[in-house]
């Protein structure tokens, strides 16, 4: 659930979205900062006792959250929590840097994402926003990497790095975000890192833009495969992408974000078009995602006009559709 710049009503929350979303395979709490809404604690365990096993629960955090919500979160995590209900509950940890944030939120920050990898190891993932190819990420993974190292990853494990270029938003104001063009130079740093730091991969979620590989040398192949597509799909070896059909493009079929009205979006960049609300359906079950998911294809694929540097691109309409759609419409 999303709720940009507004709080969703607890009673709004209880007696109408609530009975529509818990048989949804996928329910993920976002923000702004979602332990901040002053009902958190509620909301979160009224979902949480709401939904059937086998589905998954998640929550897009800056690791800033105070006492309460942080033992209620821990709890769920550990093993008399999600475990028991058969439940999959990760917390996605946005790790920022110590230019955006004071030194104090960020060993905060730090300390929350050990105490929950000491409950339960699985059960958080570190996202980094990727926002200009000058960008410090060598210290943002190094920091991460000595937090694994701190709790005792055993060496023969792998852990995942949640990357996410940031797209341009459309409509509504100019943000800042990371240019096609810049991607291969980005994915030149996170190709040495990865060779740095043998037990870190990088996940990206909705589209990987395969130009991110561009830069690797003949030599370094085997790196691709240490990267993950559409949240848990491993990229194939060079060499077997022409003779595989591979689409690395916008995901389309990822969970709709829901705001505090209720009102549905495809993705944060395109939170401006609104594809419907919660009220229309009986349930947000995969008929109304495949609804909402076809108006927003039609709107965005569709009427796409593609530029450059993807419109020359050789992995253009073989395995990429430029990235993620919002380039095209800024
Ligand atoms: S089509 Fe665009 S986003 Fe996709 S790989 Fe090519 S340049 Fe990158
Ligand atoms: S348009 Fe596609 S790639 Fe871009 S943010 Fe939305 S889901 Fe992700």
């Amino acid at each position: 659930m999303r709720t940009p710049g507004k709080s969703m009503d607890f009673d709004y929350f209880i007696s109408d979205l609530l009975p529509k979303i818990k048989n949804t395979p996928v329910i993920n709490f976002m923000g702004g900062e979602p332990t901040l809404h002053p009902q958190f604690n509620e909301i979160f365990s009224r979902t949480f006792e709401a939904m059937p096993s086998f589905t998954s629960l998640g929550l897009f955090t800056n690791g800033l959250m105070g006492d309460k919500a942080l033992d209620l979160l821990v709890s769920t995590a550990g093993r008399n929590g999600a475990l028991k209900r058969k439940i999959s509950f990760a917390v996605l940890l946005n790790w920022q840097t110590l230019d955006n944030i004071s030194e104090k939120n960020h060993e905060r920050c730090g300390e929350v994402a050990e105490i929950f990898m000491r409950a339960n190891g699985y059960s958080i993932t570190f996202s980094i926003n990727l926002y200009s190819k000058d960008q410090d990420i060598e210290s943002q993974c190094e920091q991460i990497d000595a937090i694994y190292q701190k709790v005792g990853l055993p060496k023969d494990q792998e852990y995942r790095i949640r990357v996410s270029p940031a797209f341009p938003i459309v409509g509504g104001e100019s943000n800042i975000y990371l240019p096609i063009r810049d991607y291969p130079k980005l994915g030149r740093k996170m190709s040495q890192l990865l060779k740095r730091f043998p037990q870190m991969a990088f996940r990206f979620d909705c589209s990987f833009p395969p130009c991110f590989l561009d830069e690797i040398e003949e030599d370094e192949t085997d790196l691709v495969q240490r990267f993950y597509f559409h949240g848990f799909k491993q990229v194939p070896e060079l060499t077997e992408w022409k003779t595989q059909d591979l689409y690395f493009g916008c995901a389309d079929g990822s969970p709709m974000d829901i705001d505090s009205k209720g009102d549905c979006f495809n993705c944060f960049p395109f939170h401006e078009m609104q594809l419907g609300n919660v009220s229309e359906f009986k349930e947000v079950n995969s008929i109304a995602s495949a609804r909402m998911g076809a108006r927003f294809l039609t709107s965005v694929f569709e009427k796409t006009e593609v530029k450059e540097p993807c419109k020359s691109c050789p992995h253009y309409m073989v395995r990429c559709s430029s990235g993620c759609f919002a380039y095209n419409f800024i």
